[in-house]
């Protein structure tokens, strides 16, 4: 007999004729011989109207009364999927996240799960019961036992944290789409479902925009190896796996509060070509990137950053073997960029083959903006100064001189107690990719971030892990981090822009707990860009494959896409773009990699 935990979302739950289906369906489960354990999400868009209904009264209302408020559309999902299962005749119990021991830290609205009580689950499973539980929410570890709730979505993670603490043979998440497309099939409607994604590949999907899981309900199954399935919850199709490769056990007690960090990963073989003040108009970087892989070189980091007046800043690294043949096409492509536009200063190459590639890298790091300031602080306090800095999901990692590589492999390790292993080894393709012959994987889009540019901030030791550390204190993550290349002095000390993306919700509190720093800095202005879009490509495929950048700039510049800034990781490229071109940049990109399926899939509406 199988212990299995089923989720259904909103959708899934949304009138009563949908909750006497899924009735149906779980009752069926167990029938079948199983332990069913069901985590369920608020009706339809309960929650976001009861969103509504406390913005009705105030503008900032306490997170607090948010968590009590809003936790309580799950608790009537859970009470009328028991009766329905009750009127099928099958033995059902509901459970708030209290009732069953959902234990998490105090933070109201963003929650993480501490331990799940089994004890009164399992006994409820003895007697043959179904146990329903309320998603999204639990009871605070403090003596006042308060509500909180895991952050919008967080059913998902309620579901996985509970198949990993009652060690059940999988988790099932129903929902409204038949599994994991290879982008959101609303926004592209000839998106492909996927069979089978890694938990790495998924993780970064999720983050930059796929909300079909939970981030850190991802993050669990990889941390826990917890067979995961996402499926329609209209049909009995397979749906998409999501395979972790993980099967180191871990202890369940602070379930989520798992070291941040797993491995300082580093690479010295690394050299850095950087172009600089060349125009921002489209095709800049498609041409650039189109003609480095014409000689099939291979690119690591990408970076481009914002631009001052009209020029920008592109840098990328590649293996120092190949610096020479680099920097001769990048030299040689130089004036072809510049063209003729007068106001454009002469592009300049700089190269330097005296860099390494260190990183830490960790699941435990989502939603956690404290772990990369804590390794530019440590970075920092060695007198490290950091070149270029790359985040992921999974990862940070920061460019600096070969130099100081041993010190700062050392000191890192020393701060997240963990060993160090070079350049991380590329894991294998799934033998099922429905594109075998795509690098990428699925594509993303994410309307809800928002730029905050800062200009000549002093180029020194120590810079970043302040800016951050004081963004993280007020717990706001930050994404897309971007140094400039160029550096000016400004009374006497070299400057250069700094640009990164947070969520929009987060730009106003960000900007003014920045302007506090810089104000002692005398650096120049905060601009915020609320109109942008993210538009990613992900697929562990791309990694060692060159050129795969290069196509996807190309799809943008033949749709005249303009790329305000470039970020990419071992096995992601993100750009962003005007918020008006989002939804193009992602069906451009979905295209390009040839993504497309010839079936098209009706979504409920
Ligand atoms: P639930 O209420 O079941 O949790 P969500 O609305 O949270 O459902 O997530 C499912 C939605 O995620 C789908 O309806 C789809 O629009 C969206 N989505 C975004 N990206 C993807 C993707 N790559 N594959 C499938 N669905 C996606
Ligand atoms: N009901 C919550 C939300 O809408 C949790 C969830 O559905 O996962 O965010
Ligand atoms: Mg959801």
């Amino acid at each position: 007999m199988a212990l299995i935990v089923q989720k259904y979302g909103g959708t899934s739950v949304g009138s009563v004729d949908r909750i006497t289906a899924v009735a149906q369906r779980v009752s069926q489960t167990a029938q079948a011989g199983n332990s069913v354990v069901v985590v369920v999400s608020a009706m339809g868009k309960t929650t976001d109207g009861l969103v509504k209904l406390a913005y009705e009264i105030s503008s900032s209302p306490s997170r607090r009364e948010m968590d009590m408020l809003l936790s309580t559309g799950e608790q009537v999902s859970i009470a009328l999927l028991s009766m329905a299962l009750q009127e099928l005749g099958q033995p059902a119990i509901s459970l708030t996240g209290a009732q069953v021991g959902i234990v998490t830290e105090a933070e109201h609205s963003r929650a993480r799960i501490l331990r799940i009580e089994t004890d009164r689950i399992e006994r409820h499973l003895k007697q043959g019961k179904v146990v329903v539980v309320a998603g999204f929410q639990g009871i605070s570890s403090t003596e006042e036992l308060e509500i909180t709730t895991l952050g919008r979505g967080g059913s998902d993670t309620s579901a996985v944290a509970l198949a990993a603490a009652l060690g059940a043979s999988c988790c099932e998440i129903y929902t409204d789409v038949p599994g994991i497309f290879t982008a959101d099939p609303r926004i592209v409607p000839d998106a492909q479902l996927i069979s089978e994604i890694t938990c790495d590949e998924m993780l970064e999907l999720a983050s930059l925009g796929a909300k079909v899981l939970h981030p850190r309900s991802v993050e669990i199954a990889r941390n826990y190896g917890v067979p995961l399935v996402v499926r329609s919850s209209w049909s009995d199709d397979p749906g998409t796996w999501v395979v972790s490769q993980i099967s180191q056990k871990r202890a369940l007690s602070d379930l989520e509060l798992v070291r941040p960090v797993d491995a300082v990963e580093f690479d010295t073989d690394q050299a850095k070509v950087a172009l600089l003040r060349v125009p921002d108009r489209p095709g800049v970087a498609a041409r650039l990137f189109g003609e480095i892989a014409t000689q099939n070189l291979d690119v690591d980091l990408i970076i481009q950053s914002i631009h001052e007046s009209n020029t920008n800043d592109i840098a990328f690294t590649v293996s120092i073997g190949v610096l020479k043949k680099a920097e001769a096409v990048t030299s040689a492509i130089a004036p072809v960029l510049r063209g003729n536009s007068p106001k454009v200063d002469e592009a300049e190459v700089i190269v330097d083959g005296q860099i390494a590639k260190v990183s830490i890298a960790g699941a435990g790091m989502i939603g956690r903006p404290g772990v990369a300031a804590q390794m530019f602080a440590t970075l920092s306090s060695a007198g490290i100064n950091i070149q270029m800095i790359s985040t992921s999901e999974v990862k940070v990692s920061c460019v600096i001189d070969v130099s100081d590589c041993d010190r700062a492999i050392g000191i890192l390790c020393a701060a997240f107690d963990v060993n160090s292993s070079p350049v991380h080894s590329p894991t294998p393709p799934l033998p099922h990719s429905p594109t075998p012959h795509s690098p990428v994987r699925g594509v993303a889009l994410d309307l809800k971030q928002a730029r905050i540019a800062l200009r000549h901030v002093p180029d020194r030791p120590g810079t970043a892990a302040r800016l951050f550390q004081q963004l993280a204190k007020q717990n706001i993550s930050v994404d897309t981090i971007i140094q400039s290349q160029r550096c000016r002095i400004v009374d006497g000390t070299p400057r250069r822009d700094i640009a990164f993306t947070v969520v929009r919700g987060d730009a106003a509190a960000a900007k003014k707990t920045l302007e506090e720093v810089v104000s002692q800095w005398g650096c120049g202005e905060i601009v915020v860009d609320n109109a942008i879009a993210k538009v990613s490509a992900v697929g562990i495929g791309m990694e060692g494959q060159p050129g795969v950048a290069a196509r996807l700039f190309e799809a943008l510049a033949k749709h005249q896409i303009n790329i305000q800034m470039i970020a990419t990781s071992e096995i992601k490229i993100s750009c962003v773009v005007a918020e008006e071109q989002g939804v193009t940049a992602l069906q451009a990109i979905h295209n390009a990699f040839n993504l497309a399926g010839t079936h098209k899939i009706q979504v409920p509406a």
